[in-house]
């Protein structure tokens, strides 16, 4: 049986970051992946993925994002690729909706640069854009996108030229846990390592069943449309991307044109999706969900939806507080587990890998982790 330091399962956006943080630590690391390198069936997909520092979910995130942010640009470096494009971003809404008015209270208590934008002022500065007269914008220029695939692959390529050994197309049939030791079985062999990782995505509710979380995986359609008139005036430098609220509770998200005139613009709508499995997704895009995305833009971005290109579908793994599961396994010392990103995990992709380094090889972090503990649904926490 070959063993290792640590093992990491699942080398989507979160593994793919573990097996570089680990490998560059010098741990002898074996990856295990269900599909190929950079693959489109899970949650890391799709050409862009917002990220901002201002962030509505919750203040207690912006230190792992700033981090974010240094580890991004070191990635860039050592990659040489080309990943995240800071193209500024707007949060729209009525002032007291979560988006605006949780953009700001992370801004104000983090002293985070940004802008307080009126109706007008927005649609002056942004002319693609038409909020209502009661709708204001928070414009954050450090927002902008990452690209995933891309990013994925930089944190695979590192973690090979740092040693790791990455096994693709292997999925992990079972993994055990001893005081002394874990084994993981895939359909070609077993390995055994002092350590295990677990980043299984959309697959939580099967390989970490025994977590006790209610996980609900969502069914997501990313839409690509081609604007009336052509890309140009959706390029980056003149279109941020956007986070839109109203009514209560539907959020739509937009990015600028990408990928020449054949990428198009992708928006989307945060939540309210299906609920499904990766074995069971419908990875068909039905007419009347085209539709009714491009109904609900029409008087907030005009001629956005031109020509509909292509959609994607993709997955969330949700929790009930749609804060992330990150930590040590409770039933198993040395397992460590990170799920339950909640449709917004992406942007903090290279601090988790950090922080999973850290707890597999110490058992700590400097980080702060507290929204994220894994036992927090389970009855006996308190
Ligand atoms: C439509 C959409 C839009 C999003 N937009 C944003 C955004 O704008 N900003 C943002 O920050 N976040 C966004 N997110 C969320 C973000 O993309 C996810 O939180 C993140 O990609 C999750 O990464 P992951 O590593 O947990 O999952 P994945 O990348 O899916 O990785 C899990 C991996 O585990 C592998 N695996 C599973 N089971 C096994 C097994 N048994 N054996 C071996 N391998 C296994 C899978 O094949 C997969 O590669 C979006 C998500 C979607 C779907």
């Amino acid at each position: 049986m070959e063993t290792y330091d640590v093992i990491v399962i699942g080398l989507g956006g979160m593994g793919s970051a573990a097996a570089h943080h680990l490998a560059a630590r010098g741990r002898r690391v074996l990856g295990l992946e269900r599909f190929g390198p950079a693959h489109d069936q899970g949650a890391s997909h799709g050409g862009s993925r917002i990220t901002r520092q201002t962030y509505f979910e919750d203040p207690a995130y912006v230190p792992l994002l700033l981090r974010s942010y240094e580890l991004w640009a070191a990635l860039e470096r050592d990659s040489g690729r080309d990943l995240m494009d800071l193209c500024g971003g707007i949060m729209i809404g009525s002032p007291d909706s979560l988006t605006v008015a949780g953009s700001r209270r992370s801004s104000e208590q983090w002293g985070l640069p940004h802008e307080m934008l009126d109706a007008a002022e927005i649609r002056r500065r942004f002319p693609n854009l038409r909020p209502q007269p009661h709708e204001v914008g928070l414009y954050e220029r450090k927002a902008g996108l990452v690209r995933p695939e891309e990013t994925v692959r930089a944190n695979l390529d590192r973690a090979s030229a740092l040693g790791a050994s990455l096994r693709f197309e292997e999925p992990v049939t079972e993994w055990t846990s001893s005081s002394s030791a874990v084994q993981v079985r895939t359909a070609r062999g077993t390995y055994s390592a002092g350590a295990l990782v677990i980043c299984p995505g959309p697959w939580a509710p099967s390989l970490l069943a025994d977590l006790g979380i209610p996980f609900s995986v969502e069914r997501q359609v990313q839409f690509f449309f081609q604007p009336v008139g052509g890309v140009s005036a959706y390029l980056p430098d003149r279109q941020p991307i956007f986070i839109w609220e109203g009514p209560p509770e539907t959020q739509v998200y937009g990015f600028p044109a990408l990928d020449g005139p054949s990428g198009g613009v992708k928006v989307a709508f945060f939540r309210g999706g299906e609920v499904t499995t990766p074995e069971t997704i419908d990875r068909s895009i039905r007419p009347d969900e085209i539709a009714a995305v491009a109904a609900h833009l029409a008087d907030r971005v005009p001629g956005v939806a031109g020509t509909y290109l292509r959609g994607k579908t993709c997955m969330y793994t949700n929790t009930l507080d749609t804060h992330f599961v990150i930590g040590r396994h409770p039933g198993h010392a040395n397992v460590t587990v990170a799920c339950g990103f909640s449709g917004h995990g992406f942007k903090f992709v290279p601090v988790v890998g950090e922080i999973l380094a850290d707890l597999a090889l110490t058992g700590a972090t400097r980080h702060p982790l507290g929204l994220f503990d894994p036992r927090r649904f389970s009855d006996a926490h308190p």
